[in-house]
């Protein structure tokens, strides 16, 4: 028996980590509440890519069918690089060598973690707003996103900081469905895009980003206006066929910074996922940190209980995410260079496409359940 067992373990925010670790502890045997601000699980976000990485966490949670990919992703032969204005290619990156990422729609994912976690007993409550103070347990864990509430308890206060990024999303429906194919990731000047079939291919992701001088609003997700979006993103219609023309509802991210937080523990509290180490999206992996993240928060407080669980479950992760997070961060200048520089950098990339995959095999093929 570990030391889990019969825990009482609170986890707030009922995201992708929250999902994960409550249903990671209740399988050692914790009595888990789930806490989520949103009065339903809907049908938010879009596309995410799921690499190996995060493949692995969600098999040993039995969320995924450990021997074949879920019915509702597809899966990635590999991304094509290409300049935007002359649509010439710039480099193929094959898949990860531990095995091909899964394109998922962000409601799917969520949709068989609160299975898995529903199915180990954890007791979900929504539409429950949690701050600090207001909830007892033996084990907190805020996985409440990169707004955090909780990271000033356990970290101090740190303010937000706008990356000079904001990333539309949208997703548009096929009538026929396209067949299984590599994202395609076009360059332009000061901004770039990004495009990948889900859910079968009935579905096309695209997510494009944009640099800016500044922000005004403030919230971090909102409606745009795909007029605008026609508009700020004209020099990528080439690349993309009549693919803008098609889009009727897309949302803006203003992409903020806050930097790694220096402590993700505190007495019984434990940061989790974004709350502990938001990230530009330019690795296309907030959600599978914040997966394995669940992973070894579990086997840490199981093996150790969570006075000495928790100092090691920080150990374990923080510098690996900070290193993750770093490099997202260096990827938005090579993704958006103008002329001439972008030549430059098209030219390394054409030359190192290839190998890239293999290169950041420490990211891709890091099994935390091993
Ligand atoms: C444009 C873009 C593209 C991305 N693409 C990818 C990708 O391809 N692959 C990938 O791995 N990641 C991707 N990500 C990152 C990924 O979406 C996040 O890193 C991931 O969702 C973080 O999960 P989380 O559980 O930590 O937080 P969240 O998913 O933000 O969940 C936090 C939850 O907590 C709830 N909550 C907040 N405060 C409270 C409170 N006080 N009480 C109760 N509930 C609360 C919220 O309602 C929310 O449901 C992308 C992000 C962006 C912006």
């Amino acid at each position: 028996m570990g030391a889990a067992e019969g825990l009482r373990v609170a986890v707030v925010g009922g995201g992708i980590g929250g999902m994960a670790v409550a249903a990671a502890l209740a399988r050692r045997g914790a009595r888990v509440s789930l806490h989520e601000q949103a009065d339903a699980l809907a049908e938010v976000g879009a596309g995410l890519q799921i690499s190996w990485n995060g493949q692995q966490v969600l098999r040993a949670l039995g969320a995924v069918d450990p021997d074949a990919p879920p019915d509702e992703a597809s899966l990635s032969p590999g991304t094509r690089m290409i300049d935007a204005r002359s649509t010439r290619a710039v480099a193929f990156v094959p898949p990860p060598g531990p095995g091909p990422t899964w394109y998922m729609h962000r409601a799917d994912l969520l949709l068989r973690l609160t299975r898995a976690a529903a199915d180990a007993g954890v007791d979900l409550h929504l539409g429950r707003l949690v701050t600090p103070g207001s909830i007892a347990a033996d084990l907190i864990i805020a996985a409440d996103g990169g707004q955090s509430l909780w990271r000033s308890m356990v970290d101090g206060p740190v303010d937000a900081q706008f990356s000079g990024q904001v990333a539309w999303r949208a997703l548009v429906p096929n009538a026929t469905p396209v067949p299984p194919q590599p994202a395609t990731l076009a360059m332009g000047a000061r901004a770039h895009m990004v495009v990948y079939p889900l859910r079968g291919g009935r579905l096309t992701n695209i997510v494009a980003v944009e640099e800016r001088s500044h922000w005004t609003d403030e919230g971090w997700r909102q409606p745009g206006d795909p007029a605008e979006f026609r508009d700020r993103f004209a020099d990528f219609r080439d690349a993309f066929g009549g693919l803008h023309d098609r889009v009727d509802e897309v949302h803006r991210w203003a992409l903020h910074l806050r930097p790694v937080a220096g402590r993700w523990v505190k007495d019984n509290v434990a940061l989790l996922g974004d709350a502990a180490h938001p990230t530009l999206p330019f690795m296309a992996q907030g959600a599978c940190l914040a997966l394995e993240d669940a992973w070894v928060l579990a086997a840490q407080v199981d093996a150790a209980g969570v006075a000495q669980g928790l100092p090691a479950y920080q150990a374990a992760r923080r510098d690996r995410a900070a290193r993750v997070v770093a490099l997202a961060r260096g990827n938005a200048w090579r993704f958006h260079l103008g002329r001439p520089w972008s030549w430059g950098a098209q030219a390394v990339l054409s030359v190192a496409g290839p190998t890239l995959a293999r290169r950041l095999d420490w990211v891709y093929g890091y099994d935390a359940t091993a």
